[in-house]
């Protein structure tokens, strides 16, 4: 690190976040000067009382929603375990929670996602497989790709014997816009290793999964 200048300017020409000023990313005050513009756009007056605090918890929303770019997936796996006393039946975390946003329209993809991993020696903490996913989810997608990139990545650090990955998720941009189709859900899946390759240890999963009520449907 270089020292910090005694005065700080009033209009800095660079970022504030001093780690991402190398990528060029825009600042706060340019992030939230992009607001005001799309409600300006949207035929709205950014100054009126009920919108002036709007630009601010817009930008701090896009901070929670894409948190995904500034976390390594691959260093979240890294601590493994390896006494398992031979435990070498697949692990399977079922329904976890799905909120990403697709790339193009900038709205929320809402669903679930599970996953599974047959353990070859190496297992992880269950919560680490949960955060992959939450990882990749915070980041712009398109379902096909997130599902690929979660599968590939749980291959390619713990190098299990197989890998699972299962999304189901309902596109804002189908849902509320273009051609309107509340409750239609995608359904996308990536198998590797046992799971493409024997029928049965991939029945057994969509079994598992499946479980108590099908997949789509709480019955909490
Ligand atoms: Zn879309």
């Amino acid at each position: 690190m270089t020292k910090e200048p005694d005065v700080k300017s009033q209009n800095p020409p660079l970022p504030k976040d001093s780690d991402t000023v190398s990528t060029g990313k825009p600042s706060r005050e340019q992030a939230e000067e992009a607001v005001r513009t799309l409600l300006r756009w949207a035929g709205d007056d950014p100054d009126r009382e009920g919108l002036v605090g709007t630009p601010d918890r817009v930008v701090r929303s896009y901070e929670e929603f894409f948190a995904g770019y500034d976390l390594d997936p691959v260093e979240m796996l890294a601590r493994t375990f390896e006494e398992t006393d031979g435990y070498d039946e697949m692990v399977i975390l079922r329904d976890i929670r799905l909120e990403s946003h697709c790339e193009h329209h900038m709205v929320p993809i809402i669903g679930k996602c599970h996953v599974a991993y047959l353990p070859d020696r190496r297992v992880v903490g269950i919560s680490k497989l949960a955060r992959v996913v939450e990882v990749f989810a915070k980041r712009l997608q398109i379902q096909e790709k997130l599902t690929a990139q979660i599968a590939n990545t749980i291959n390619d650090v713990l190098q299990p014997k197989g890998v699972a990955v299962i999304i189901e998720a309902a596109h804002q941009c189908m849902t509320t816009r273009g051609i309107h189709k509340p409750g239609v859900t995608m359904v996308t899946s990536r198998m590797l290793g046992v799971f493409r390759d024997n029928p049965a240890t991939r029945k057994e999963f969509m079994s598992l999964i499946q479980g108590q009520h099908s997949v789509g449907l709480s019955n909490a």
